[in-house]
């Protein structure tokens, strides 16, 4: 080191540093990882956090099975970074254990982890070429200096950069400086790679295009790899799996599409995409059933909410029999693909639908018309009771239908 680093960098070197005796599981030369030998690669169990008498992480348990990438997803302040630091052992938990790779890391110092780590913030050497800063942990472990300069080859190829081997990092792109930022978390092999919102200070559609790139990456290596964002589109596009946080508690574990379709409380429903909220009681019974009070064993209370995502509604310019919202049409949008109608219940509630656009539905309309609008599927939240029940408006009917309901 020839220039004092600055603050962030410090970090990295620290956990760039020695990555003990993990050279095993050499992902580019054998496709199986360590990880994959044992099953589970990183185990959080009852992870606790204080910050004075602010409880930032509260009892957190999840796993990332091992060649998996999973998101760690949730609003600003949720805690990700904190449980993200404990695992890397930046940071030391309250109570609770994290294991790597099966082994019990709770009291190893974090260069003896493993674990490689990437931030939002670059924190390249800026001293140091490309070459030498994706070689720079295998330096200090005194690597032979032709298996350093094969193995920054060998990532520097991975990374798309072998004509960039000799620039500094001032001569780079943003979402290059990032890829240099993996490459060099690669390079000695850590049993698993942290992601702290790596892509967050690039532009959109650099960061669209990272976010393929990693995902593609990550098929071909598989490094157990763990990825903190609060963007619920990346998690999305880059995950295996997504744990949700809130307020330093995991809310829902679960594949995108599973924690999409099946939310398991409001907050999971809101946070994973558009979804409209409006009372159950504003929902009219159609002709052909008894409607809301029939579809659970307890009936919902005068509360109860319903959360319908826009693309889970269809609109009538008649009654159809079915149970339906009556409302009008405000504005109608086109969205490329979709078409987007905004709609209002009464005076209170609005509500969002999406078409596709070539379905003749909802192009006949126009602002000002009264509508129909029947869900297709829908989660009936109930404080008192604390649940959020999914319903296939469809299955409910016919079964309320065949419960005798009739007409
Ligand atoms: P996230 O990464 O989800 O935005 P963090 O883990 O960084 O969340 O922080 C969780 C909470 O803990 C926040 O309210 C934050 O202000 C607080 N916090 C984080 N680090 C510290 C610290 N060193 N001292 C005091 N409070 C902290
Ligand atoms: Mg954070």
């Amino acid at each position: 080191m020839t220039t004092a680093p600055r603050p962030k960098t410090e970090t990295i070197h620290r956990q760039v540093d020695p990555y003990n005796g993990n050279s095993r599981g050499a992902w580019l030369s054998s496709p199986v990882s360590r990880g994959e030998e044992t099953g589970v690669g990183i185990e959080v169990r009852g992870l606790s956090k204080r910050y004075g008498s602010f409880q930032a992480v509260k009892d957190v348990s999840f796993e990332v099975a091992a060649g998996q990438l999973v998101a760690l997803l949730g609003p600003s302040g949720s805690g990700k970074s904190t449980i993200l630091r404990t695992i890397a052992g930046l940071e030391t938990a309250d109570s609770g254990s994290v294991l790597l790779t099966g082994e019990d890391a709770t009291a190893l110092p974090v260069q003896r982890r493993g674990v490689g780590f990437v931030f939002q913030h670059y924190a390249l050497f800026r001293h140091m070429t490309v070459r030498d800063n994706v070689g720079f942990g295998l330096k200090i472990r005194k690597e032979p200096r032709r298996e350093i300069r094969r193995r920054v080859d060998e990532l520097l190829d991975l990374i798309q950069l072998s004509g960039h081997a000799d620039r500094y990092p001032t001569q780079l792109s943003g979402g290059q400086r990032q890829r240099v930022a993996l490459a060099r978390a690669l390079a000695p092999r850590p049993k698993v790679l942290l992601l702290d919102e790596p892509f967050g200070a690039l532009d959109a559609k650099v960061r669209d295009e990272l976010r393929m790139w990693l995902r593609k990456l990550h098929d071909e290596v598989h490094v157990t790899s763990l990825f903190v964002t609060h963007d619920q589109r990346e998690a999305f596009e880059v995950s295996d799996q997504i744990v949700v946080l809130a307020d330093g508690q995991v809310q829902q574990i679960g594949a995108p599409q599973a924690l999409y379709e099946r939310p398991v409380n409001p907050f999971v429903a809101r946070f994973l995409g558009n979804i409209n909220v409006l009372p159950l009681s504003s929902l009219r019974t159609g002709s052909t059933g008894r409607g809301p009070a029939s579809w659970f064993k307890t009936p919902p209370t005068a509360e109860a909410q319903a959360y319908v995502r826009p693309h889970d509604l269809d609109v009538f310019a008649e009654r159809n029999g079915k149970p339906y919202w009556p409302a009008r049409v405000e504005r109608i949008t086109p969205l490329g693909g979709l078409i987007r109608l905004d709609l209002r219940i009464g005076v209170e509630h609005a509500l969002q639908i999406e078409v596709p656009h070539d379905q003749a539905i909802g192009v006949g309309f126009a602002p000002g018309d009264e509508v129909y609008v029947t869900p297709r599927h829908l989660n009936v939240y109930d404080r008192d009771h604390a649940n959020f029940q999914p319903v296939d408006v469809n299955r409910a009917i016919t079964q309320s239908w065949q419960a005798g309901a009739g007409i």
